[in-house]
């Protein structure tokens, strides 16, 4: 019993997270994960959530992948009305809801920009990650693999993106997780990653790239 405390208090977590999808690889880093029987977190655009991409979803569900929420339109929310924050982050969820029967617990902020605004109207917990930079074309594979190594931690959130024709991701995934495996840690999705470390998400003006983040 001793001993399995000490495992559990060891463990080492990190939550792979994708932004902007659904899209044309959403499918082929499904693959990937399902491959290495790992989860990730999805934070997808309300938009991009159409009849054609419901599968999508439904895939993310049955393979135990969480979906969360990235706005619907994808603009600057930070120059944004109390009135149209609300109206992006509930079209968005209500969409998720509709489509996959589930209630998003994230929401991860487009640009990564913030606003007092957004922080009162929005009732999810904001969520950042240790940045792959691969929303950057200029990053090669190699970097964007380094990037993820370097910065992985116990309790981190790596941000990464299936946005449409990331292919450089697509390559860098299987050399990442081999990776971030032989550093002994454990995959599991953002919401997962709290709740294992005993952390509640809602904080306040918390921007999340770590659970154990104290800033
Ligand atoms: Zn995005």
């Amino acid at each position: 019993m001793q001993e399995k405390m000490q495992n559990c208090e060891k463990e080492k977590l990190v939550a792979l997270t994708f932004d902007d999808g659904p899209s044309n690889i959403t499918e082929q880093v499904l693959d990937i994960l399902k491959q290495y029987g790992i989860v990730g977190s999805f934070f997808l655009i309300g938009q991009n959530i159409t009849p054609d991409s419901r599968h999508i979803l439904e895939r993310q569900l049955a393979q135990g992948c969480e979906i969360c929420n990235h706005s619907f339109t994808h603009n600057d929310m930070s120059k944004m009305s109390s009135e149209m924050i609300r109206d992006e982050i509930k079209r968005t969820s209500d969409l998720i809801r509709d489509t996959a029967g589930i209630e998003p617990k994230l929401f991860r902020p487009p640009y990564i920009a913030l606003s007092d605004t957004m922080y009162d109207n929005i009732d999810l917990p904001f969520i950042c990650g240790e940045d792959s930079r691969d929303w950057d074309d200029e990053i090669s594979v190699q970097g964007r693999i380094d990037r993820v190594l370097q910065k992985a931690k116990d309790g981190s959130l790596i941000l990464m993106h299936d946005k449409t024709d990331n292919l450089k991701t697509l390559e860098a995934l299987p050399t990442i997780i081999e990776g971030l495996r032989e550093r002994g840690f454990t995959f599991v999705t953002a919401s997962q990653i709290f709740a294992r470390k005993g952390i509640d998400p809602h904080v306040r003006h918390r921007l999340w790239s770590n659970v154990f983040q104290t800033n």
